[in-house]
């Protein structure tokens, strides 16, 4: 089997349950050979640090405030970042940052308010991520705009910069295409329903690919709506082999090449 990697996997939910042993032995029996766990807040970066440094070669792992953990007191856990990285064991990236209009607040103060404050933190982590020469990994849902915007605005350089679960068409990937970054898939690319996104996958292109499961979100078929698990990506990889009418093989290449050089693991 030819060895792929998830590059975008959070263990935190493995490990608390007790299941992370068998996650990723089941991973390695489908050729997941390879993962990123990414950090979502304070909460879990120790973890996945302590997490690599026992699985070195198997696990890398990144760091960042997802925007639905930005809370009043973000900036005490932005402090905490850089120290990451005076590590023996860096992380590869920084993330999953970004901005997300779908967990508001329901009132229309309030959730503007938030939004600000996503917007305050993912600026300082694009600075961070900048001056520290890291890629990041961008979560945006319903915000692709103004991520884009931001990015502009911050000293980034866009080739280090993924957009994770793309879910976007393909004029999103050309805006994304015209400045040098790349859009990472998951198991949504398997959906019916996900058409525009395959025609921003082909856009992107063969050579551009990554791929990843988000787990525990995001199955995809034929386990869509139950837990996900690093194991599915090889669900998702086939799925990418018959998009791009290419073997296994040629994709598994394809999107480790693509993943390895990107996060330098
Ligand atoms: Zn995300
Ligand atoms: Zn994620």
């Amino acid at each position: 089997m030819n060895a792929i990697v998830d590059t975008h996997t959070h263990l935190e939910n493995f490990h608390r349950k007790g299941f992370l042993g068998n996650a990723l032995t089941a991973a390695a029996n489908a050729g997941v050979s390879r993962m990123v766990t990414v950090g979502t807040d304070l909460d879990d970066w120790d973890l996945y640090a302590k997490l690599s440094e026992e699985r070195l070669g198997t696990l890398s792992y990144t760091v960042g405030i997802h925007p639905c953990s930005v809370t009043a007191d973000w900036e005490e856990a932005f402090a905490k970042i850089r120290s990451y990285w005076g590590r023996e064991i860096k992380p590869v990236a920084l993330g999953e940052i970004g901005l997300d209009r779908f967990h508001l607040p329901k009132d229309a103060v309030e959730s503007e308010r938030v939004f600000e404050q996503q917007k305050a933190a993912f600026r300082k982590q694009l600075a961070l991520a900048s001056e520290l020469d890291a890629p990041v990994v961008i979560h945006s849902r319903g915000a692709f705009r103004e991520c884009v915007e931001l990015i502009d605005d911050s000293s980034m350089n866009w080739e280090r910069v993924v957009f994770h679960c793309f879910s976007e068409g393909p004029g999103e990937m050309q805006a994304l295409l015209d400045r040098g970054a790349y859009g990472s898939f998951t198991g949504i690319i398997t959906f019916k329903n996900a058409e525009s996104i395959r025609d921003a996958a082909r856009l992107q292109g063969l050579e551009r690919l990554m791929i990843e499961t988000d787990a525990p979100y995001l199955a995809p078929m034929p386990h869509r709506g139950k837990p996900n698990e690093p194991a599915y990506l090889r669900r998702t990889a086939d799925f990418c082999a018959s998009l791009f009418k290419v073997s296994d093989e040629v994709l598994a290449q394809r999107t480790t090449e693509t993943a390895v050089a990107f996060y330098g693991i």
